[in-house]
């Protein structure tokens, strides 16, 4: 019961999911805002927002683009020997939450193929697109 309202651990990686990479910018700049009201919207809904990236530089991007302050962590390691590792450390912080509660979004089919072998919900991103859930009603069609 109320499932929809648990606390959700969402998971994103940042370029060419949060971060559009490739497109005009004005569209970067009109999918930011959507974000930016998407992502308050969450985290007044409790939800428990992350990066996993392996841009060194996500925090200044995120700092950029106005939205560093929705992130309750950015793991953001070049170094790192996989996105799994990643989302591995990640969920051992959040440990109160159970893995069906978590999503993840990437534009790499292979992170996504990956995620989903641990059992997490995850999302393959389209990198022109973004995240489609951040676009307003009145924009999607
Ligand atoms: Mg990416």
């Amino acid at each position: 019961m109320a499932s929809a309202n648990k606390t959700r651990l969402l998971i994103f990686d940042l370029d060419n999911v949060l971060s559009l990479l490739r497109v005009s910018p004005a569209k970067k700049a009109a999918y930011e805002t959507n974000l930016r009201t998407w992502m308050q919207e969450r985290k007044q809904r409790g939800d428990i927002l992350t990066v996993a990236s392996f841009n060194h530089q996500a925090r200044e991007v995120l700092s950029d683009m106005r939205v560093v302050h929705f992130f309750d962590h950015v793991e953001a390691d070049c170094k790192a020997d996989s996105k799994v590792f990643m989302l591995g450390k990640i969920l051992g912080m959040f440990p109160h939450v159970d893995v069906e509660s978590v999503r993840f979004y990437d534009d790499d089919i292979d992170h996504v193929t990956a995620a989903r072998s641990l059992g997490i919900q995850s999302f393959c991103v389209a990198p022109m697109t973004g995240l489609p859930m951040v676009y307003k009603k009145d924009d999607t069609e």
